[in-house]
């Protein structure tokens, strides 16, 4: 469950960045994540419930969620196309050499902080 590791990461980097930015909490986290890394919902919101807890700053922090859908680029004909996780064929070509412009995003977007008066 490549999950936990996922959001041991985030949870990491958003704890830090609300400490340099002198947050009392963190009300929500905001992840862009690309249906290409095959991240299950289910397990990535279990592992956040459980983990957010063991820091006071994330605690009640609010997970939110976009999900980024496959495209890709042909590199023999130059056509673009979106596809799912396990159709990457150039739909106009047929070809398999293909490059992808988004769908393995793992980002923090942003976050929503809250900081003593
Ligand atoms: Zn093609």
């Amino acid at each position: 469950m490549h999950e936990v590791g996922l959001v041991d990461g985030v949870l990491k980097c958003a704890i830090e960045t609300a400490r340099q930015a002198g947050a009392s909490r963190i009300i929500s986290v905001r992840l862009r994540v690309g249906d290409m890394r095959e991240v299950v919902r289910e397990s990535l919101d279990f592992a956040w419930e459980a983990m957010r807890e063991d820091d006071p700053l994330t605690a009640e922090a609010e997970l939110v969620v976009e999900e980024v859908h496959p495209r890709s680029v042909c590199l023999a004909c130059g056509a673009e196309f979106d596809h799912d996780r396990w159709h990457l064929r150039c739909p106009v070509c047929g070809s398999g050499e293909t490059s992808a412009i988004r769908g393995r995003e793992l980002d923090i977007v942003n976050m929503e902080i809250e900081t003593p008066d």
